[in-house]
């Protein structure tokens, strides 16, 4: 089933998410449909809150990037209470976009690389040494789960050029959703 998406201005993508305590059949059945929304958005990932949830779980099918940059998709994979560690020092930035904020591709300055830990729908612990565009990617994720959106990551005059199209995203989804 695809779940309804939740856009810029409502109050859910701004709070802080719950850690999974247990792997219930609601919580497999949030992620199979959390998986079947990203696809049925076109999306590289998603993560829990976007779709009214605030459970530190997101959903990517972004395997990875090659030499000349392209992306590349891959079998999608569940992420339940994801921690990323050891950033790396090398920061690149990169254009980045949110099924929750539509159509607003900005370039944002992330470390190129990191390091993940996660738990699948099984119960296993799994590690994952990101690199490149699904670095970016994961981070994007994890930030949702902390109430952080990527506009956030965009400072000074910048932020202050982008907000009459965010007051326009926020006021468009507040009447048509
Ligand atoms: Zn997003």
């Amino acid at each position: 089933m695809k779940l309804k998406l939740c856009y810029y201005g409502d109050p859910i993508l701004r709070k802080v998410a719950k850690p999974v305590e247990k792997i219930t059949d609601e919580i497999r059945e949030l992620c199979h449909n959390m998986v079947e929304t990203m696809k049925g958005c076109d999306g590289i990932g998603l993560a829990a809150p976007q779709v009214g949830y605030l459970l530190r779980i997101f959903v990517s099918n972004l395997a990875s990037e090659d030499e000349k940059g392209e992306l590349h998709l891959g079998e999608p994979k569940i992420y339940i209470n994801p921690i990323l560690t050891a950033p790396s020092e090398a920061l690149v930035e990169r254009n980045e976009g949110c099924l929750s904020i539509p159509k607003l591709y900005l370039p944002i300055v992330r470390p190129l690389s990191i390091h993940l830990e996660a738990t699948d729908l099984e119960g296993n612990t799994f590690h994952e040494e990101c690199y490149g565009y699904p670095a970016r990617n994961r981070m994007h994720e994890n930030d949702h789960l902390n109430g952080v959106l990527f506009i956030d990551r965009i400072k000074g005059k910048r932020r202050t050029e982008i907000e009459p199209e965010l007051r326009r995203i926020k006021q468009y989804y507040s009447k048509n959703v």
